[in-house]
């Protein structure tokens, strides 16, 4: 075991609810590292003086939540592609003096696709996207990086135009009610809406125009199977919960922290099912 200990953490506001402790703990006790990842609550007052003193406070990065994704975009020295793309850094590390930011969240939603539902990409065409928010920002980077069309939904039109503009060509803007013929042609469907996640008010989408090929994705993962998911189930669609996506845009932040790469393991997803399934039944 190395003598260094490496020190991680979420910064947040409020960060209590974060997953990130126990999945990053996970990784560092089978992974046997000298490490620890804690939450940091840090109002938006605060966010400036600690983040540029990172190195001070002993930490070797993390990972930025809500509210300082943006925050943390203009406080870095440098940014990776895919957070210059998104507009948003969600994970830090150092090279030399320079605190680094980058956005996983577009890698995360990839390889949970990847891994859940191998072959979703085969055939390249239309791709349906609920939401225009930060997360539908790296959803989009995510399938115009696989050469999918992108069709936006989302109740503010405006900040849709806004998502569609920052990516140009192959990313357009749609009504509501457009959705039965978006969803005649679609391969993918993506919710990156907050709602249907658990105390949020319903989705109300039809699915009955979707293709049976089509793959149904949700963000929210808690619950789980959101009600989203289970009609597309219901109706033999295959469906990509939001856990994966959680799971695997951890990955790059730990291996720059840390050194090592680690495994989205049946093991961890069980871990963090258990404190789903828990949160689901209080409230
Ligand atoms: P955000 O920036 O606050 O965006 C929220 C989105 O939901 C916007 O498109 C908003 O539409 C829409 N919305 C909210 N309330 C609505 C309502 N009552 N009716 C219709 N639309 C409504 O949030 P975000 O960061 O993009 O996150 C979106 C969801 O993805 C969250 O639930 C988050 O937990 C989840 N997420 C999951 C992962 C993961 O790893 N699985 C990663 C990131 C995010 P308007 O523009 O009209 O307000």
């Amino acid at each position: 075991m190395s003598q260094v200990h490496l020190r991680a953490c979420v910064m947040g506001h409020p960060v209590a609810h974060s997953r990130s402790p126990m999945l990053h703990g996970h990784w560092l006790r089978s992974l046997g590292i000298n490490g620890s990842y804690k939450r940091a609550d840090i109002s938006p007052a605060d966010f400036p003086q600690f983040f540029r003193s990172l190195r001070h406070h002993g930490y070797v990065g993390g990972n930025i939540t809500i509210p300082h994704k943006a925050m943390a975009f203009d406080l870095v020295d440098r940014r990776d592609g895919a957070a210059e793309s998104i507009g948003a850094v969600n994970t830090v590390w150092f090279e030399g003096d320079d605190l680094v930011g980058g956005n996983t969240d577009a890698p995360g939603y990839l390889a949970s696709l990847d891994d859940t539902a191998p072959g979703w990409d085969a055939h390249q065409g239309l791709a349906v996207v609920l939401g225009a928010g930060g997360a539908a920002r790296a959803i989009v980077y995510a399938l115009r990086a696989r050469q999918f069309s992108v069709a936006l939904v989302n109740r503010t039109r405006k900040r849709a135009e806004e998502l569609a503009a920052r990516f140009g060509e192959g990313v357009t803007v749609h009504e509501a009610a457009e959705l039965k013929d978006l969803l005649t042609e679609a391969m993918l469907l993506t919710n990156a809406t907050s709602l249907s996640g658990l105390g949020r008010p319903a989705l109300e989408v039809d699915l009955s125009p979707l293709r049976a090929g089509a793959t149904v994705c949700d963000l929210n993962y808690v619950p789980l199977e959101t009600e989203l998911l289970s009609k597309a189930a219901h109706r033999g669609n295959r469906t990509v919960d939001g856990l994966g996506m959680l799971m695997h845009q951890a990955v790059p932040g730990f291996a720059k922290w840390f050194g090592v790469v680690p495994k989205v393991t049946q093991e961890l997803r069980t871990l963090l099912e258990a404190d789903i399934r828990a949160t689901s039944a209080t409230k």
